[in-house]
Parts: C-alpha cells; structure tokens; sequence
C-alpha cells in the first residue's frame, strides 16, 4: 500500500469527545469516525485488525470443534416472547416494526434464533455436542454509548452457543471455550485475566469474564495477592470472619440524635465506630418493599442483592414509600420492630455486638443493639461490594483490586433457553431431554481498543505483532523531486518486503519527514524503515522498533531477511 493513496485521515488535535486513549487514537490515527452517538465507521486501517481478529478467533473456535454460520440481524418479536426476554431486556432491545406492523428487534445477542433453529433441526443424541458461531453486528439501545469502540450501539461480536446432551457434556464445551479464549486473548498480544464473573440468578463459578487489565477499565477486579482468585466486584467474595463478639450484650437504648443522617454525622456525634453501626437501605424490588441490612461501613452491592431477590428492577425506594412501609424518615430507619417487611440481613451483622441502628424515628438510633436478640435475622446473605485489602476467601492473604475491561464473557446456561424454546432430543432410551446449552462472546472492537489502552506511548499506538494493520513503514526522508535515489532504494525495498507477503506501506506522500514520522507513530507500524542520504551513502538504510525505540542499521541487501526475521512470522501467514 502507498500511503499516497491510504484512506487514514490522520488528525494532529484530540477530538473532545474521545475521553479515553483507545478513542482518541483510533480516532488520531484515521483508524475511526464516528456516524452516530456509539455507531462507528471502521476505516480502512482499523478494518485490517478487525479481520486479523476475527481471523485468530476463527481459527481457534474451528479447532475447538466450533462450525461458523451466519443468524439474521432482524428477529421476529415471537422468538423473543417465547423465551421471556422481549418484555425483560427492556430499552436496550431495540425494537422496530415492518410495514404490517409486525414487531421485531435487532439482535442484541442470538440465544432466542439459534435454539429456536436448533430444537427444529436437531433430533438425536447423535447429533450433539453440536457448536455454532458467528461474527456479526450486534445492536443494544446503550444507555450511555461512550468510548468510542468499548460501549458501541451496534458493534461487532462472536458468539458461540454449545449444545450438549447434559451437564458432563456443557462441562467439557466450557473447558474448551475457556481454553480458546485464554488462546485469543494470548494471541492478540494481550494482558488478561479470566475473573468469576456474575451469572444473574443461576449461582456458582457458571461464568467467567475475560478481564483486560486496564486503568480505563469500567469493570472492578477483585483479586488474591497470593493465590489464583479473581473475581468480578460484581460477585467477588471475602473471608467471613465467624468469630463471636465477647462483649456482654448491653441493655438496648434509643439515644436522641438531631441531624444524624449519615453513618458519618452518626459515628461523629456518638464517638463510635462505623463497624459498630447497622445500616438499613431500603429497595424497590420490582412491586416489593424490601430492606437491606449491613454494616454502617460496608457498601450494598446491588448485583448481588438482585441475584438473591430474583427480581428485574432494584432501585432506592423514595421517601414517600419508606414513609408509608416504616413511618420514618430515610435516615432513621432500623431493623428493630420491623415486620412483615422482607429484610435480607448481611451475613456479617449477625456477628455483631451492642450496635448502633436506626430507631425508625426521627432524630433517633438504638445503642447496644444485639442482632437475634433485638431483632429477628430470616434470611442472611452475601449482599456486600468487598473492596481491596480486605481478605482472600480461599486463602486469607490480602485482596487487590484492579480495573478491568471485559473483552468476553462465557457463560452456563443450563437449560434456561432449551425450556423456553423447545431444545429436546431422543436419548439412547428414545427418551426426551433437554439440551444442556452454554453461550460464549467476544466483542471484536472492543478487544482492538483494549489492545490499544495496553499499548500506547505519547506519540501513538504500538499494535502487538499479531493484529498490528500493517508491519512495516518504509520512509524516504526526502520526497521524489530532490533526491530521486531515495525514493527509488525506498521502492525497492518496499517492492521486495511485498515480494515477500510482508505487510508494508510505502510513504510517498510529498511531505516533510516530521510529519511521515509523525504518522507512522501515531498508526503503530511495529517497524519503521527509513531511507535518508547520510545511511544510503553507506549502502545502509535505518530499521527503528516501535515498541522498543531500538535502532538498527542495515546493509540493504539484508533489510528483507532483517524484516522477516524481527517479525518472525510463521512462514504461511502474510497477507
Ligand atoms: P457489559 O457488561 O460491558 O455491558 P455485557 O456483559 O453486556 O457487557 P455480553 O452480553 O457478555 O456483554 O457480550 C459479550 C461481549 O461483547 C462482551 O464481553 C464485550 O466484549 C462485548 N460487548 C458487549 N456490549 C458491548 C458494547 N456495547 N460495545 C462493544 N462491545 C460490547
Ligand atoms: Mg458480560
């Protein structure tokens, strides 16, 4: 390719909306340009990486036993009511209709159209373990479309959905899907990790996330500092300390408390602290009144609590409800002579003595409240955010948080979709099962601005080998009109890496070198050649790593081999 005739508008000023590295160089380099609000066009560059990609994603879920295929973008609103989800998935479905009026959605993932092909298709115990994929177009009505390429509305996804005659077989699908995704991840040059990741009502290690390690991160890591645990901070878990309290239960008082709101104005005004406090938020659970206890210094995690009430929306119940549920306003309320109120308790409080909580009365708390003895506890859970520091529930060394992003998700489904949508098969006994199925994603364009957030320095992007756009720059310092030999060596050379499947632009834009350099820093071409009249009298021609800033000057009859053996490319790649 000559960059004479590239389409990669390069832009020297930050566009304002990009926040993060990954958008703005993408944006910077010409890789990107945006159409509407999180719908982008790929431009010819960004496109490149995109295919290699989805190319080592394809070869890795071919070996693993995956065949390709191609689902519709545009699915009947029918399928999405049979399993349940046109009513659940809410705004970000995104709904149309065609000229009869018909409903239908554009697919935001494809669990409803695959198993409704598959319960149709597929007859026998014979004909599973069965897994299909795709790379396609997906589109979610995002509430907050934002960093160009990590939170699109219509961005580009593999997904994979695994079909197996029972538990044993989705067992051995997931192992070989985590394995293919720890081998995609590897490949594209990146530093992850697989996290225990949130699996909505189901429960246990069912899932896993493919965290990216990135300060840009919108996800939270939890992770051990001594042994292999990792978890999402959306489920993540810390050691439950069961020792009882020795203190002598005192006798339950209500203290008066003016303008004490906050756990913070609390433990001011009555000199104790925040462990020794009780919190009560309460919650909207879909039509439900529900109370969440904990201790004053720890935080609800609302994931966690949603899993347990099962429901489809939690939010902060108002004012106005509180009042009519409790008599009492926000700040005051307390589990003390609470009833007929489903209160989930903490698994922590019940390890509590002569607490603090809110006397459900304005300006005023109990002191030297006993869970149990005070108040009954029904049902305790986990219903915590566990925050760095705190300590490994396997191993009990220190927990440490990192932020993350998720590159892909893998997932047990069990037989929640083969229910809902009629996935059965004869056994050996001519007997009717369930398909037991699993379901697997990538977002493609998420991965490549993940690649860019771990590889990046002032002057631009530095693309890992394996989905670098191009390899190599080859530079001639002067233009064409002053100093023709530079060009023509430059040419050469060019004509010979071409010659030899290596991926390279040639720079024969008439431009000042500040601003070839410029470009070929900004794109990321893993090596610049540079063709200049001081090494060319020697027969020599300068070779700079992007990642390293290393230089090397070589003779040019040995640049193509010097290449090749810097990229040490398998021998049938190159495009
Ligand atoms: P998130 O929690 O970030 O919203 P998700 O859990 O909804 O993602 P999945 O349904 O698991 O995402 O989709 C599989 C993969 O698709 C994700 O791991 C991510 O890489 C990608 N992905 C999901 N939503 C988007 C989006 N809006 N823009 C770009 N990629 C996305
Ligand atoms: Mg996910």
């Amino acid at each position: 390719m000559r960059a004479s005739q590239m389409f990669a508008p390069t832009l020297r000023e930050i566009p304002a909306e990009a926040e993060i590295v990954s958008h703005q160089l993408l944006m910077r380099s010409g890789m990107l340009r945006k159409v509407a609000s999180g719908v982008y066009t790929y431009m010819p560059l960004a496109w490149r990486t995109m295919k290699k990609i989805m190319d080592i994603i394809r070869e890795e879920m071919d070996k693993a036993g995956c065949q390709e295929l191609m689902l519709p973008v545009v699915h009947p609103a029918e399928l999405w009511q049979q399993s349940g989800r046109w009513q659940v998935y809410g705004d970000e479905l995104w709904r149309l209709h065609d000229r009869h009026g018909r409903d239908f959605c554009l697919g935001p993932t494809h669990e409803e159209v695959i198993t409704d092909l598959v319960a149709r298709e597929i007859k026998s115990y014979k004909q599973l373990p069965l897994r299909l994929y795709q790379i396609q177009n997906k589109y979610r009505d995002e509430r907050r479309p934002r960093f160009g390429l990590m939170r699109g509305r219509e961005f580009i996804m593999k997904d994979m959905y695994s079909f197996d005659r029972d538990q044993e077989g989705l067992e051995e699908s997931y192992r070989l899907m985590y394995q293919a995704y720890t081998n995609i991840f590897t490949r594209c040059g990146l530093d992850f990790r697989p996290v225990v990741a949130d699996n909505g009502a189901i429960g246990g290690d069912a899932s896993h996330e493919f965290m990216v390690l990135a300060e840009s991160g919108e996800a939270g890591i939890i992770y051990c500092s001594s042994c292999s645990y990792a978890a999402s901070s959306e489920v993540a878990e810390a050691y439950l300390d069961r020792t009882p309290c020795n203190e002598i239960p005192g006798e339950m008082k209500e203290v008066e408390t003016p303008h004490c709101k906050t756990i913070e104005d609390l433990t001011r005004f009555l000199n104790v602290s925040p462990e020794k406090t009780i919190k009560t938020l309460c919650y909207q659970a879909d039509d439900q009144f529900v109370l969440a206890v904990i201790r004053g210094d720890r935080t609800v995690n609302e994931i966690k609590l949603k899993n347990r009430l099962g429901c489809l929306e939690l939010t902060m119940a108002s004012d106005e409800v509180i009042k009519k549920y409790l008599d009492s306003p926000a700040g005051y309320v307390g589990p003390v002579g609470v009833k007929n109120i489903r209160m989930i308790v903490d698994r922590e409080v019940p390890f509590l003595a002569n607490a603090v909580c809110g006397a459900n009365k304005e300006h005023y708390h109990l002191i030297n409240v006993n869970p149990d003895r005070d108040f009954s506890i029904e049902e305790t859970a986990d219903i915590r955010l566990v925050e760095e520091g705190e300590i490994c529930p396997e191993c009990r060394a220190k927990l440490l948080s990192a932020r993350g992003i998720e590159v892909g998700q893998i997932f047990k489904l069990g037989t929640k979709y083969s229910e809902s949508m009629g996935a059965k098969y004869l056994d050996e006994n001519g007997k009717e099962q369930l398909m037991v199925m699993g379901c697997y994603g990538i977002g493609v364009g998420r991965t490549m601005a993940a690649a860019i957030e771990q590889n990046y320095d002032a002057d631009g992007i530095i693309w890992p080998m394996a989905i670098a756009p191009y390899h190599v720059v080859v530079v001639p310092v002067s233009d064409r009109d002053r100093e023709p030999e530079q060009m023509q060596a430059a040419t050469k050379i060019y004509q010979d890496l071409l010659a030899q499947k290596v991926e390279v632009v040639l720079d024969d834009r008439k431009e000042r070198p500040g601003v070839k350099f410029k470009d070929a820093d900004l794109i990321g071409y893993p090596l610049r050649i540079t063709v200049g009249s001081k090494t060319l009298a020697e027969g020599k021609v300068e070779v700079k790593m992007r990642a390293t800033g290393d230089v090397h000057y070589v003779e040019l009859d040995r640049v193509v081999a010097f290449v090749k053996e810097k990229l040490n490319l398998p021998e049938e790649r190159g495009f």
